[in-house]
């Protein structure tokens, strides 16, 4: 594979080489880990905490000068082009892998050819194992996950492919943030030991992940693309943000969740906190209910809650009035990270005749499920009075405003 040479390329294009020049000075502050250190396991969580306030390319320098040839950049033809381009700014050589699922967009394809010319590399794609392909289209069809969900599909297209490419590496570079995932922020270290896959040595701890966006927001990195000019999918012109395959991806409208442009068929069952991740599994392999430091909306709070009685008398239609109710789990990190914006809701519905309420789910999820549509933590259902009817709230903003304007729409306000 041919590497690229940052400096090299920089001299075609002085303007850029300045900047690079400019940021590389002070890429020397960074704590570097050597080989040797990193033979003799160092303290990844420490490091993360001491990196965490370093800039991407300090980290993405890290990266590099600590792995050299055993780390590589997972490019996926979206925004985490901007992993490229701090990779380049370094002047160290470089390796980026790409999987293709085979059902990517044709202006995916497009952005991996202008990467790579535009970088003079060679990406390293990944392809699935034609005969599991093989095997799920002809007993299933081309579109089985809009039938039964994308586990499956993403497994053999997706998971297995990288699992295999993971195992040639020390440690990989993902575009992870933490913006993308408000429920999970403290999630995304900006180096860590990935808790899920293996590297070349095998085993648990066999691979390091590096996350030098994480602390970036979008609006951040699309800065940094359109001032470094970066090549760019053109889907983000069309209201993409985030990019995957074609049948699993569509355009958000403004101000919807990024995530919501991704399976949204699966009433986010696979995006969120499934019914089962209550359960936290043990090294026996028995598992155990998983316990809450505290709970949402304690004593005090303008959030109503509802005993099992009353949920029982509210599904049955003995309402006097409208309720909104959320259905939580305090453990939660999605119900976790929405606990402020309903507070607040709660305080400006007053004097609405709608009651905002809380009911904890997950020790009755066998009735809500049957009676209040309950899915996913959180779900958050209107309650029409005089009615047994459940309206979902069907989107994944929780933001006050856009829980506000919905909830007095269904509620005829
Ligand atoms: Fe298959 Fe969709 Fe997953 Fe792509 S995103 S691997 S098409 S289920």
């Amino acid at each position: 594979m041919m590497l690229t040479q940052g400096r090299a390329f920089a001299a075609q294009r002085p303007a850029v080489q300045q900047r690079r020049m400019a940021v590389r000075a002070n890429v020397a502050r960074v704590p570097q880990v050597n080989a040797a250190a990193v033979e003799a396991k160092p303290d990844w969580a420490g490091l993360a905490a001491e990196m965490d306030n370093k800039s991407p390319l300090e980290i993405m320098d890290h990266a590099l000068k600590t792995f050299g040839n055993d780390v590589a950049i997972a490019f996926s033809g979206a925004e985490d082009v901007a992993l490229i381009e701090y990779a380049h700014l370094t002047g160290r050589p470089y390796r980026v892998f790409s999987l293709d699922t085979g059902r990517l967009n044709p202006e995916t394809y497009q952005l991996f050819d202008a990467v790579e010319k535009h970088y003079k590399i060679r990406i390293e794609y990944t392809f699935p194992e034609a005969q599991e392909v093989m095997d799920l289209v002809r007993a299933k069809g081309l579109y089985s996950f809009y039938e039964d969900g994308h586990t499956e599909c993403c497994r053999i297209r997706k998971v297995k492919p990288l699992r295999k490419q993971l195992k040639v590496y020390k440690a990989w570079i993902t575009g992870q943030r933490k913006d993308q995932s408000p429920g999970t922020r403290t999630e995304v270290p900006v180096v860590q030991v990935d808790p899920v896959f293996e590297g070349v040595t095998g085993g648990p701890g066999s691979l390091i992940k590096y996350n030098p966006l994480s602390n970036m927001t979008s609006a951040e990195v699309w800065n940094f693309l359109r001032v470094m000019k970066v090549p760019t999918n053109k889907l983000h012109n069309c209201g993409y943000i985030s990019i995957g395959c074609e049948p699993c991806t569509r355009p958000v409208l403004p101000n919807q969740a990024e995530r919501e442009g991704r399976w949204w068929w699966e009433d986010a069952a696979a995006k969120e906190c499934g019914l089962h991740s209550g359960n936290i599994k043990k090294a026996d392999g028995t598992t155990e209910e998983r316990k809450a430091e505290r709970d949402l909306w304690p004593a005090g709070s303008a959030v109503a809650t509802l005993s099992k009685d009353e949920v029982r008398a509210l599904a049955a239609g003995e309402r006097s009035q409208g309720t909104l109710a959320v259905l939580y789990a305090p453990w939660c990190p999605f119900c976790q990270a929405m606990e402020a914006n309903f507070e607040e809701l709660a305080k400006h519905m007053t004097g609405h005749k709608v009651r905002v309420a809380k009911y904890q789910a997950d020790i009755d999820r066998e009735f809500c499920n049957e009676n209040l549509q309950l899915k996913t933590f959180p779900t958050i259902v209107y309650l029409p009075p005089n009615s047994k009817q459940v309206i979902k709230y069907p989107s994944e903003r929780r933001d006050v405003d856009t829980l506000s304007m919905w909830v007095k729409t269904v509620a005829g306000q």
